[in-house]
């Protein structure tokens, strides 16, 4: 064994996770493809980070640098510049590094084994291809973490009066960042009659003087070789506006490339791995937290859920877990996923309660099933809005059903 637990990802998630496991006397290594460890609150240069973990209002970088910190002092290895590119049943794992890897063969490719293996990948944004924008394919089209990547750690200002797409609240963080170096954004545009974010950040952009579109898509991106503008539709009508960069935010997919390839159950829902209450994956050897499970939460809520997967780990280890789970039966056209998507008798859940969003606005009754009894919640929800109800954990199959209002 090259140690008893190896994680995947050293975001807040993964970091969490090893400070838990060492606690308990685990020998821990941490592997991040990234030349350094932190995941994305490295290249967030602003606020709000850090409430949850350390009672302080912490930038980015300055709390991946206490995290990745706090993970070295507790005895975790980190190594850095290796990429995990496939998932074994034993656990083993094949990753890549420049040069040699420790363990491993030349040429920089080494399988690596332990006993057991946490999955936390994080999720990326969902890029322009997906989002079937038509028009050229100029330079100064960025995903906000590309944009921050270029802003923060680069130190390059990649355009001056960008367009951004999506009302999520990292499309906020867009912002911030464009102001950062003194970059106005030119608009802001959502599909949706109303902003994604939750007010008071909806009112953010008109505050910073930063027109928001409502119920109107980029049909078109023009430009030779830079952005020069972008078609805006409208109820039907369509208008061009003068900008030179757009950027593309939100709509957050788990970063489950590893998965294509691997033997664990994937969830067509969310696009990340099958999980029960614990965060253990169909191979219960593998265990995933944070985003990779379902999109973007804060990273309070994903170093949480690290250190309570964690803690499933140390049971599941000890042999302490129950075995077996049923899957959990979803079902309502509003659905789009549910997590966990199995559940297993047993007390102590890992994960924040049965976590669902809906695919288009929503206003109605989740009907939770579980032991006979039926517990009827109030909902009323956007996409890509998080929404948390309490997990039944009685003995027997749970089911979820949405019902619209009449
Ligand atoms: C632009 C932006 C702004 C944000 N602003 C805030 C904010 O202000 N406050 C807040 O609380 N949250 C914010 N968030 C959310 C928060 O940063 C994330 O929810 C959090 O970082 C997720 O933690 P994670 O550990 O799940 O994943 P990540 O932080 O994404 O870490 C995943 C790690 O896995 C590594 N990895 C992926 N695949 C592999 C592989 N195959 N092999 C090896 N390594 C791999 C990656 O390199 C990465 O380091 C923001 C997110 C974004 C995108």
């Amino acid at each position: 064994m090259d140690a008893d637990v190896i994680i995947v990802g050293a975001g807040p998630a993964g970091l969490s996770a090893a400070i838990t496991l060492r606690a308990a006397g685990l020998r821990v290594t941490l592997l991040d493809r990234e030349a350094q460890a932190g995941g994305i609150p490295r290249h967030c240069g602003h606020y709000p980070y850090g409430l949850r973990e350390y009672r302080r209002l912490m930038q980015g970088p300055a709390y991946a640098a206490r995290l990745v910190a706090q993970a070295r002092a507790a005895g975790a290895e980190i190594r850095t510049q290796t990429n995990v590119v496939a998932l074994h049943p034993g656990p083993r794992l094949t990753v890549t590094a420049p040069g040699r890897v420790a363990g491993g063969v030349a040429g920089g490719v080494a399988e690596l084994t332990a006993r057991a293996v946490l999955l936390a990948t994080g999720a990326r944004e969902t890029p322009r291809a997906a989002r079937l924008i038509g028009g050229t394919k100029p330079g100064g089209i960025l995903n906000t973490g590309a944009l921050q990547g270029l802003v923060y750690l680069g130190g390059q200002r990649p355009f001056r009066r960008p367009v951004i797409l999506g009302t999520e609240l990292v499309a906020f963080s867009a912002i911030l960042t464009c102001r950062h170096l003194g970059i106005c954004p030119v608009a802001m545009v959502e599909s949706g009659p109303r902003a994604t974010a939750r007010w008071p950040a909806a009112l953010f952009p008109r505050l910073v003087g930063i027109p928001l579109h409502l119920e109107t898509e980029v049909a078109e991106i023009t430009g030779r070789d830079r952005v020069d503008g972008v078609v805006l539709r409208h109820r039907g009508t369509t208008r061009r506006l003068a900008c030179d960069g757009v950027v593309v935010t939100g709509g957050f997919r788990p970063e489950a490339a590893l998965l294509a390839e691997a033997h664990l159950a994937r969830d067509a829902g969310t696009g990340g791995p099958q999980v029960d209450q614990y965060g253990r994956c169909s191979d219960p050897a593998y265990f995933a937290a944070g985003n990779l499970l379902r999109g973007v939460e804060t990273a309070g809520a994903c170093w949480a859920e690290g250190r309570a997967v964690a803690r499933a780990m140390l049971r599941g280890l000890a042999g302490a877990l129950p075995e077996g789970s049923t899957p959990l039966t979803a079902s309502g056209d509003a659905l789009r996923y549910a997590v966990p998507q199995r559940t297993a008798p047993g007390e102590g859940a890992a994960l924040a309660g049965l976590q669902l969003r809906v695919n288009r606005p929503f206003r109605g009754r989740a009907l939770v099933t579980a032991g006979g009894a039926t517990l009827a919640h109030a909902i009323t929800a956007l996409p890509e809005r998080r929404i948390i109800l309490p997990l039944p954990s009685g003995p027997g199959p749970v089911t979820l059903r949405l019902e619209d209002a009449p």
